[in-house]
């Protein structure tokens, strides 16, 4: 079992890195943020208020979420409704950020995550898999990259999905929600104490395989 986790704020590039490290080493990518996407997406769907903790809790027992993986690919199903890329429309990252501070929520999701990591070799990205999901991870990398650099991976990453948008305005979001999440009570998005912090602002997916692979042989 090998169980890798990667943390860090929105655009920094984990979901490309922990896929890439996922498919060299044969192993399951579970994006977690895509869980907090889908309770926001539910709560926004019936029309609730992600920021009122007491109307996204009674929504809860309504939430049945399933993921299933195809080629690499992770999909996720709400209560039995594939959901696709509703998930990614950006007032859904909103919606996520505001959802995830809410204690029941975490706790909502807690045990699916953990069972995931427990049951299978997992590269898990996150904002806490370092500090709560996998705090006995092989490796913990706490990914960041300049601002810039995240709001140019996000703004094309959204424009290629055909979501209109501007990087002023994803700069604008992703700051907001980054500091969102770094300053809430409930697992913060901070680094785990023993995460490598890991700068991949001017360096390519590739090289940063190469770095990541490097760490895990040194830590075995
Ligand atoms: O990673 P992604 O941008 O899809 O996550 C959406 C939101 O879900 C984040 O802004 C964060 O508020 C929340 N999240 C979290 N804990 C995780 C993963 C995501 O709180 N492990």
């Amino acid at each position: 079992m090998i169980r890798i986790a990667i943390d860090g704020p929105s655009g920094s590039g984990k979901s490309t890195l922990a896929k890439a490290v996922a498919r060299e080493l044969g192993i399951i990518y579970v994006d977690t943020g895509a869980l907090y996407r889908t309770v926001g997406y539910f709560v926004y769907a019936n029309g609730k208020d992600p920021h009122n903790a007491y109307e996204v809790e009674a929504l809860l027992p309504n939430v049945q979420i399933e993921l299933k993986y195809e080629n690499g690919s992770q999909r996720v199903i709400l209560n039995g409704e594939d959901l696709g890329d509703k998930i990614r429309m950006p007032e859904m990252s909103m919606y996520a950020s505001a959802v995830s501070s809410i204690p029941a929520v975490r706790q909502f999701l807690l045990e699916m995550q953990k069972k995931m990591a427990r049951e299978n070799s997992v590269v898990m990205d996150g904002r806490d898999i370092g500090t709560v999901i996998i705090p006995d991870a092989d490796l913990k990398i706490f990914l960041v990259a300049s601002n810039e650099t995240r709001a140019k991976r996000r703004t094309l990453e959204l424009l290629e999905k055909g979501v209109e948008t501007t990087y002023e305005d994803v700069l604008v979001d992703m700051t907001e929600r980054d500091k969102q999440d770094k300053n809430r009570d409930i697992a913060p998005a901070v680094p785990a104490d023993d995460a490598i912090i890991f700068d991949n602002s001017e360096m390519s997916v590739e090289e940063s395989l190469v770095e990541i692979k490097r760490l895990l042989n040194e830590r075995k």
